[in-house]
């Protein structure tokens, strides 16, 4: 009798079923077996909120009943996160009633032949915490898209099916590109000046003003720049720049911890151009399994982890690998250790080579481009972990002329250290020559250069950044990132332009209507606390029953005065007026969306039906509930 081993994919299968050779077979699971039915809620509102969960992969459902019957062991080995367990536990609930003690539960973090024999040989039970949390989460997600999406279509196109949506987590994303667009519209420049002096005797360098009697400068005005630049002639001409300090030292730097999802996906979007999906689909292919011409490999890591923990045996093996490659001077003398910021026990790993000596190099023919990029980027950035830091030699020199001060600093590569394999940004005064000098040395000065500068608004967010921000304020987790970038363009709420991410009007709007009539939906503390506590489900910390009451409540008060608001006949409580005047009666038009397209209507409708095409890409500006965009429309 066979043992059989279930897994997500078919090459995950492949890359297992070969390390555990004859005995053993090796089926996937396709994904989630069960979920929510698409036709309905799903989700018992009166019953503690049970869900109706369905078997949703039929023909593989049957086909892994037919092996399991027949098995003398079943080892559930999913991905070791809470929708790997909950997938694990739907293949134990729903395969076999009537032999479940043959059932073992497997995780790791790697796929090797090692770390797949270990596990194998330990099977454990599945952790119901976790599942616990997944459903919590689903259900979460279920009840706000849902309940939320039909109003929002009632709303801005008055028919429930108009195909609008409003996310969980993706509102919060959305509703941070909104106000940083706002922002970038509100802003005011202003304007500055900077200050820089050519100085020196034979070698000339340049040097910035700092200070003004001991103070920051500032100059606001071509004007007050001009006469500063009046005085500093006066005084080169009188008492003249002199050197008050000198300074040199050796500056050192660190290499970045290894990758975690988010910082994975940052570091791919801005070096590689990958979107964040692409980058976790082509890291999921490096993790399940390549096949090489010495058979099918796991090469990397799960990559689906907030961990930065390191196994001993790959860091061990790293740093001999440092040594014979790059030679002793290049390894770093005591290992660095990286910790997390739960110091809870964490059985996750970083996103590394599963071996380091697998060099990229020796993969490029075997990897398809992109998957070698990404493999390179991986090896790289793990690889500068346990390299020395570099060094530099840093000059500094301050030089005075009355109540001005001029700061002037250069720097040198001295060791390259983990830069032999990890770029970094160059530093802001590297390879500026700061010539010979001595304290109390007399300069010329040479020439004045004031600039004019204007303060910038913050910038757009790209994807990288957005998941850096979601990140920070606890919004998302290493499984949730990619998708809620993504599914906020492909709605249609926001278009990426030039690699930075924009509201669309549809974008705005949504946006406003949530905070109006769904706050917390969109309330950035809210949704990282209730992101927490999925977290405490898995931690045991807390039930999923309590999560979930403890949202409902709140939340389904604000859905019942919204539903009764929105049902009221003639003044409607939401909506966005234009400045285009109905060509047939001369009111304020407003903005409709209808499956994807979007026009101006007649706000006196349904007395009056006028319509106006409001094309894809007209430019607008968009204020609280008004769309400005009338000198646009022919
Ligand atoms: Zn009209």
């Amino acid at each position: 009798m066979a043992k059989i081993v279930i897994v997500e994919s078919p090459a995950k299968a492949r890359t297992i079923e070969r390390y555990l050779g004859e005995g053993f077979k090796v089926l996937p699971s396709m994904g989630h077996v069960r979920d929510l039915p698409a036709d309905e809620l799903g989700v018992e509102l009166e019953r503690d909120f049970e869900p109706h969960l369905i078997v949703t992969k039929q023909k593989v459902v049957r086909q892994l009943k037919a092996a399991v019957r027949a098995a003398e062991q079943v080892y559930l080995a999913t991905d070791n996160d809470r929708e790997g367990e909950a997938i694990a536990y739907d293949l134990y609930e729903v395969l076999d009633h009537k032999s479940r003690a043959k059932y073992g539960r497997v995780v790791f973090n790697e796929i090797t032949r090692e770390v797949i024999r270990r596990a194998i040989a330990q099977p454990g039970e599945i952790d119901l915490q976790k599942v616990e949390a997944q459903r919590a989460r689903r259900i979460l997600d279920r009840l706000v898209g849902y309940q939320v999406s039909p109003l929002l279509s009632v709303t801005l196109a008055s028919n429930r099916f108009a195909g609008l949506s409003a996310g969980r987590v993706q509102s919060v994303a959305l509703r941070l590109i909104c106000d940083r667009e706002l922002e970038i519209d509100r802003f005011v420049p202003q304007e500055y000046w900077t200050i820089e002096a050519q100085l020196g005797n034979g070698a000339v360098f340049q040097a910035r003003l700092v200070k003004i009697k001991d103070e920051k400068p500032e100059i606001s005005s071509q004007a007050e720049a001009e006469l500063v630049r009046t005085e500093l002639e006066a005084l080169a001409s009188s008492g003249g720049f002199i050197v008050e300090k000198l300074g040199e030292q050796e500056v050192k730097q660190s290499p970045p911890p290894p990758f975690i999802t988010s910082t994975l996906q940052q570091v791919a979007s801005s070096r590689l151009r990958f979107a964040p999906r692409r980058t976790m689909k082509l890291a999921q292919q490096l993790y399940e399994g390549i096949a090489l011409a010495e058979g099918q490999e796991g090469l990397i890591t799960y990559m689906r982890t907030d961990s930065l923990r390191v196994s001993p045996e790959a860091q061990k093996r790293l740093r001999a690998l440092i040594k014979s490659e790059y030679g002793p001077e290049y390894l770093v003398a005591k290992a660095r250790v990286y910790r997390n910021k739960k110091a809870a026990q964490d059985a996750h790993e970083a996103i590394r080579p599963t071996a380091p000596e697998r060099l990229p190099l020796q993969l490029q023919v075997e990897l398809q481009r992109d998957q070698y990029k990404l493999y390179q980027l991986i090896w790289q950035r793990f690889s500068a972990t346990q390299m020395a830091q570099a060094r530099y030699l840093k000059r500094e020199v301050q030089v005075r002329a009355g109540d001005y001060l001029f700061e002037a600093s250069g720097s040198r590569l001295l060791f390259d250290g983990f830069l032999k394999v990890w770029s970094m940004k160059p530093r802001a005064d590297e390879g500026i020559e700061i010539p010979e000098l001595e304290q109390g040395q007399r300069l010329k000065l040479i020439n004045i250069l004031p600039e004019q500068h204007f303060t910038e608004p913050s910038k757009r967010f790209s994807e990288a950044g957005l998941i850096k921000t979601l990140e920070q304020k606890g919004i998302g987790r290493p499984s949730t990132y990619a998708g809620i970038v993504a599914t906020i363009q492909e709605r249609g709420y926001v278009e990426k332009l030039k690699g930075s991410l924009r509201p669309t009007l549809l974008g705005f709007i949504t946006a406003d209507f949530l905070k109006a009539f769904f706050p917390q939906t969109v309330q950035i503390d809210f949704t990282a606390q209730l992101e927490e506590e999925l977290d405490q489900i898995s931690e045991g910390q807390r039930t999923r029953l309590e999560v979930l009451q403890g949202f409902y409540g709140p939340f389904q008060q604000r859905l019942e005065t919204a539903e009764q608001n929105l049902k009221r006949s003639g003044d409607r409580p939401f909506r966005v007026l234009s400045d285009v005047a109905c060509p047939e009666c001369g009111v304020p038009m407003e903005v409709r969306f209808w499956k994807g397209s979007r026009f101006l209507g007649c706000s006196r409708y349904p007395e009056c039906k006028s319509t106006v095409d409001l094309p894809q890409g007209v430019p607008f500006h968009y204020l609280e509930r008004q769309l400005i965009v009338g000198e646009h429309l022919a």
